[in-house]
């Protein structure tokens, strides 16, 4: 039996890597699809089973062009995972955030994820596979300047409930909402260096620690997994605790 296939949008480093990898060693055949082309091959190269097909997800040829590549050499496709973004949710002021940054926030964070989804779902149905989308618990909580981040994460996590009912049973369909983990020192950059974490960072997490990128790619998995058939529609917050602590203060 030849094994499942997923594809992982922006697994050329961070969280995307690390589902990929994590996949891999589960069993799992991967493409990388990615816009950096010197990571995304170093990403292929350092896992087993996997490739890289250069790919810019808010571009709708490219994207149309991955798919039917899946389809023709890996026979079809069992997991997609709408990993790829712009994860700074910084975007300034709103007074000075332009059309131009908005767009291509949007498009690249909750966009990407329809038109992703719109060229799986043929390949997708006929495997009955599932679809695993990266949201945030940004989606649910904000800091200042992050409006952009937040309605596409917003959006993405209203998109993966909509798309459960509309493709289930076939098709189950979830969210991750990861808060804050560390993706410093990832193993695909050239000069891999990890950011200096203090002990308040930690500590402020109910769990007692910043989240790594391996807590996403195991809640991944068990999405991916026939453990989880029961779930769909769902978002799943892995923030350590931290969206149930109240911060009010003194
Ligand atoms: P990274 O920036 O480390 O990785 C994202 C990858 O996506 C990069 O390789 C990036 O390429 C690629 N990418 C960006 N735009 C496109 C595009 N248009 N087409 C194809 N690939 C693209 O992000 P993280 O690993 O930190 O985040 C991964 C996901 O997790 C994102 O959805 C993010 O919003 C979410 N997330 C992250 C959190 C965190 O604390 N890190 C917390 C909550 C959610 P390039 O480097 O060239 O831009």
């Amino acid at each position: 039996m030849t094994s499942p296939c997923a594809t992982v949008t922006g697994a050329a480093r961070g969280i995307g890597f690390a589902i990929a990898r994590r996949l891999t060693r589960d069993g799992w055949r991967i493409v990388i699809a990615d816009c950096e082309t010197d990571r995304g091959r170093r990403a292929a190269e350092q896992l087993d089973q996997a490739r890289f097909v250069p790919t810019d997800v808010t571009d709708e040829t490219a994207v149309e062009a991955l798919f039917r590549d899946l389809g023709q050499s890996e026979g079809g496709l069992d997991l997609l995972v709408n990993n790829a973004a712009i994860a700074d949710p910084s975007n300034g002021p709103i007074e000075s955030l332009s059309p131009a940054a908005w767009h291509q926030r949007l498009n690249t964070n909750l966009t990407s994820a329809y038109l992703c989804t719109h060229f799986a779902v043929p390949l997708l149905r006929a495997r009955e596979g599932g679809i695993v989308n990266i949201a945030s618990t940004r989606a649910l909580q904000s800091e200042p300047d992050c409006e952009a981040y937040a309605a596409a994460k917003g959006g993405l996590i209203a998109l993966t409930h909509a798309l459960a009912v509309s493709l289930g049973p076939a098709i189950r369909v979830n969210a991750v909402s990861p808060g804050w983990i560390d993706t410093s020192a990832s193993p695909t950059d050239a000069n891999p260096q990890s950011e200096a974490l203090t002990a308040s960072d930690h500590a402020q997490h109910p769990v007692g620690r910043v989240g790594g990128v391996d807590d996403v790619a195991a809640a991944v998995a068990w999405l991916a997994s026939a453990d989880s058939s029961f779930m769909s529609g769902e978002n799943l917050v892995l923030d350590g605790g931290m969206r149930r602590r109240m911060i009010y203060t003194d």
